[in-house]
C-alpha cells in the first residue's frame, strides 16, 4: 500500500497583476506561505506534474484548495501526440534542469495566463457591445482561470541538486472534475463540434488573434468543467482554461511556441463559425495581416488597457 507523506514548504508569493499595453507582464511580490506539499505527483500533463498542497493558516474566507505545477521536462518534444504522453513515475518526477530555465518558462506560463485574462475579459465585453451576452457573464468560471500566484518552492524536494535558486511552482485552484475538454491543439485549430462551448471557444480564439494585431495565437486550448457561487449565491456552470500555449510573431523561449508558422497554421485553418459570424468576426476581423486596426493591444493604442478591460 502506497502511504502518502507531503514536506513543509515555504512559498514566497509571486503575482502577475497586470499586463502592459505592449502585453508584457508586471510581476508583484507578496506574501510568505507556508503549506505542506505531496512528496509525489498526482497527475502529469504532457510536460507538468501536478502535486497537491495545502496551505497553512488558510484564510477562513478561502476554502479552495490548491495544486502546484512545474514542469519535468523543457522540450517540446511531444506537442503531435500531446494525449500520448509518456507515463511518469510520479513518485519520483524528474528535474533535470537549471532551476533558472525551468523558472523562466513558469514565468512565460503565467504570462500567458494573465494576457488570456485580458483578452477574455475583452472578447466579452466585445460580445456584449455586438448585443451577444448568451455566451456568458464574464465570471472567472466562464474563461481563463485567473492569473495563478506563482510561488517560489524555498525547499522544496525537487531542489536538492539546485541549492542556489529556488524553483518557481504555478499554483492553481484544484478543480474536482476529472473531465477535460479539448478545443483546439498546438496546430491544430479547426473543431468538429457545434455546442455553443466550443463555438464560443473558437469565436475567442478569432478574437485574441486580431485583438492582439495578429500577434499571437492561443493554442492547445483545453478547460475542465466547474461550477461556482455567483455573489448572489447562485450556483452556475463553466469551464475553466488551463495550461494554454500561444504561437507569437515574435517567437521567445516558451514552450510550444511554433512563432509564425503556429499563427500561419491558425489563419489557413480556422473558417469562420456560426459565432464568429454573429459577433460579425470575419468582416470586423480581416484574418490576414496588414491593413488598418480599430481595437487592439499593442502600442499606439488610445483606447482602453488591457489591464483594466471589462472591469467596469
Ligand atoms: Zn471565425
Amino acid at each position: 500500500m502506497a502511504v502518502s507523506t507531503s514536506t513543509k514548504m515555504l512559498f514566497s508569493k509571486i503575482t502577475c497583476p497586470q499586463i502592459t499595453l505592449h502585453g508584457d507582464p508586471i510581476f508583484a511580490t507578496g506574501d510568505n506561505v507556508t503549506t505542506w506539499i505531496s512528496d509525489s505527483a498526482f497527475a502529469q500533463g504532457s510536460m507538468k506534474a501536478v502535486y497537491e498542497i495545502a496551505v497553512i493558516n488558510q484564510p477562513h474566507d478561502d476554502t479552495a484548495r490548491y495544486v502546484a505545477k512545474r514542469f519535468f521536462k523543457l522540450q517540446d518534444d511531444s506537442w503531435s501526440d500531446l494525449d500520448n504522453a509518456h507515463p511518469l513515475d510520479l513518485t519520483k518526477v524528474p528535474a533535470e534542469f537549471l532551476a533558472e530555465a525551468h523558472n523562466a518558462q513558469i514565468q512565460h506560463e503565467q504570462t500567458c495566463l494573465a494576457r488570456g485574462t485580458v483578452f477574455i475579459k475583452s472578447f466579452y465585453k466585445f460580445c456584449h457591445e455586438n448585443g451577444v451576452d448568451e455566451v456568458g457573464d464574464p465570471s472567472p468560471a466562464s474563461g481563463m482561470k485567473r492569473p495563478a500566484p506563482e510561488l517560489e518552492n524555498n525547499q522544496g524536494a525537487s531542489t536538492e541538486s539546485i541549492p542556489m535558486m529556488g524553483l518557481m511552482w504555478l499554483i492553481e485552484k484544484r478543480h474536482p472534475s476529472q473531465r477535460i475538454q479539448r478545443f483546439s491543439r498546438t496546430l491544430e485549430h479547426a473543431t468538429p463540434h457545434s455546442d455553443q462551448l466550443h463555438l464560443t471557444i473558437y469565436a475567442l480564439q478569432r478574437f485574441i488573434y486580431r485583438y492582439s494585431n495578429n500577434e499571437l495565437v492561443f493554442a492547445d486550448l483545453q478547460g475542465t468543467p466547474v461550477t461556482t457561487v455567483g455573489r448572489n449565491g447562485d450556483l452556475s456552470t463553466g469551464t475553466v482554461l488551463f495550461d494554454p500555449m500561444t504561437c507569437t510573431r515574435t517567437q521567445g523561449s516558451g514552450i510550444g511556441n511554433h512563432g509564425p508558422n503556429g499563427i500561419q497554421t491558425f489563419v489557413e485553418q480556422h473558417q469562420c463559425r456560426e459565432l464568429c459570424d454573429t459577433l460579425d468576426l470575419g468582416t470586423q476581423f480581416l484574418l490576414n495581416p496588414g491593413k488598418d486596426d480599430t481595437a487592439g493591444y499593442q502600442l499606439g493604442d488610445s483606447g482602453s488597457d488591457p489591464g483594466h478591460v471589462g472591469d467596469d
